[in-house]
């Protein structure tokens, strides 16, 4: 977990590569369900182009389905779930029905300064998710996804007044759950202020070295 624009998908994304596992992003599965059209696609929009957290109920659902396919046995990283205290305690439930366990909880710490400045120069790829950084980690032709080819666009939640206000709410509503991972000693930190390449080694010192297979 982290705020907007701290740098969260960003390292989800080394994670899955470093240790091979799958990436499960509650924000790219809501855009592609509002990119699907369906009325839930239609209900998730409004709530996240306003910058608020989509309800509860359509979040977890969306993420259970996720989690029950085959390639999340040996592991994944979740990127932006749980966000609120019902989805924390839908994970639990979630994971203990497929006897999983949570290692670790990484929160990624960020200045508003930073975020406001990252975010409004951040292009992202709706079709794969892939995310680019006008200044610091641009593609390599402009407007094109290096991934898949796609067109890349500034997100409609990328704007000023609505980071501003995903901020608050990541505050309010998401901030507070880390506590519980706290308790029992599964919160790690790690800084959303460090270069592209000092993050891998930040990684590992948090989650150890990868396994070579
Ligand atoms: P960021 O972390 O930069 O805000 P995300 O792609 O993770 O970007 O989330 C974008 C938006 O998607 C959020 O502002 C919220 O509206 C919605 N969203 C993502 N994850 C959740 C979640 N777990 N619960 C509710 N809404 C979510």
């Amino acid at each position: 977990m982290g705020p907007p624009g701290s740098g969260k998908g960003t390292r989800a994304k080394m994670i899955g590569k470093m240790y091979r596992i799958p990436v499960i992003a509650a924000g790219d599965m809501l855009r592609e369900a509002v990119a699907k059209g369906t009325d839930e696609g239609a209900v998730a929009r409004a709530y996240m182009s306003r910058g608020e957290l989509v309800p509860d109920d359509i979040v977890i659902r969306i993420t259970e389905e996720r989690l029950s396919k085959p390639d999340t046995e040996n592991g994944f990283v979740l990127d932006g779930f749980p966000r609120s205290m019902r989805q924390a305690v839908a994970l639990d439930r979630i994971l203990k029905k497929q006897n999983a366990t949570l290692d670790t909880l990484l929160y990624v710490t960020a200045k508003p300064d930073t975020i406001v400045g990252r975010l409004s120069l951040r292009r992202s790829c709706p079709k794969c998710g892939a995310v680019y950084h006008l200044r610091d980690m641009p593609p390599k032709e402009e407007g094109v996804c290096d991934e898949c080819g796609g067109r890349l666009i500034l997100r409609e939640d990328d704007v000023e007044e609505i980071i501003r206000h995903r901020f608050e709410v990541y505050e309010k509503q998401t901030f507070p759950i880390l506590e519980r991972y706290q308790a029992v000693g599964k919160a790690k930190e790690i800084s959303g202020e460090l270069n592209i390449d000092q993050i891998p080694g930040a990684i590992e010192e948090i989650l150890g070295k990868p396994q070579v297979l």
